[in-house]
């Protein structure tokens, strides 16, 4: 018992390590973690590189494994060099602003310092110059530093939910003519889309707002489907296909796009 209350002493005493290192003009952080494992490993996150060191390795060794593991890195960060820097730019946006769609909208992200609390706004300007009768949409988000990407994201479901949900029974009323029960919009990272079938429940990612039309319409077509067919068998996408075909745009865009996802 005593001895489990001194190993934990030491845990806290121990700050994270940090430091970073620049490759091909881009930042990465390091961060070094500590484990109960034997075995060092690496992993990439985002901004990170994260390695994983044994809690009660010896000096030597973990100079040894820092050195092997970073070189590792490095080398898988070269390789998917393309990718990282284009969601290097789009986390930027984030931070300065620029275009952004919603629903296949443009709009013009603009971020101002903000004393105190942080607030999004939705502001529909008429474009007098070019066009009379076009609009300019401009998504205005006053913040301290960078725009809270989850904020902002729960700003864009309020304000574009209801046209979501629109489009999603436009598409099945068109073409599928599923009996839908509910449809709602999480905040997945990764999944876009979900069916439940018995429930004739669907879910969608918010991050699925900011993709381009094509991609949405598929998603929202894919996912009805799953009232048909809860698998991806050959049949599954025969019968996509034959109700639905222009999915297999969004379903190529989606895949070449794939690492530049939110
Ligand atoms: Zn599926």
């Amino acid at each position: 018992m005593f001895f489990w209350k001194k190993e934990k002493k030491i845990e806290q005493a121990r700050l994270p390590e940090l430091s970073s290192i620049n490759i091909n003009g881009i930042d990465f952080q390091i961060r070094i973690e500590r484990i109960k494992k034997r075995h060092s490993s690496a992993f990439f996150r985002k901004n990170e590189i994260i390695i994983r060191l044994p809690r009660h390795i010896d000096a030597i060794h973990e100079k040894e494994s820092k050195e092997k593991l970073l070189e590792w890195a490095k080398k898988n960060i070269l390789k998917n060099f393309d990718a990282i820097k284009k969601q290097k730019e789009k986390e930027s946006l984030f931070e300065q602003g620029g275009k952004i769609a919603v629903l296949g909208k443009e709009f013009d992200l603009i971020i101002e310092k903000a004393n105190k609390k942080n607030t999004f706004k939705l502001i529909k300007e008429k474009n007098t110059r070019e066009n009379a009768n076009s609009e300019k949409l401009i998504l205005l988000a006053k913040c301290f530093d960078k725009v809270n990407k989850k904020k902002l994201l729960q700003f864009i479901r309020k304000k574009f939910e209801k046209e979501f949900i629109e489009k999603v029974n436009l598409i099945n009323d068109r073409y599928f003519h599923e009996k839908i029960g509910e449809i709602k919009i999480g905040f997945a990272s990764k999944r876009l889309g979900s069916c439940n079938k018995s429930k004739r429940k669907l879910m969608f990612s918010i991050n699925l707002f900011l993709m381009p039309e094509i991609a949405i319409n598929y998603v929202i077509a894919h996912e009805l489907e799953h009232f048909s067919q809860m698998n991806h068998s050959r049949f599954f996408w025969s019968e996509l296909e034959q109700k639905f075909p222009s999915y297999k745009e969004g379903k190529a865009w989606l895949k070449s796009n794939k690492t530049s996802l939110f």
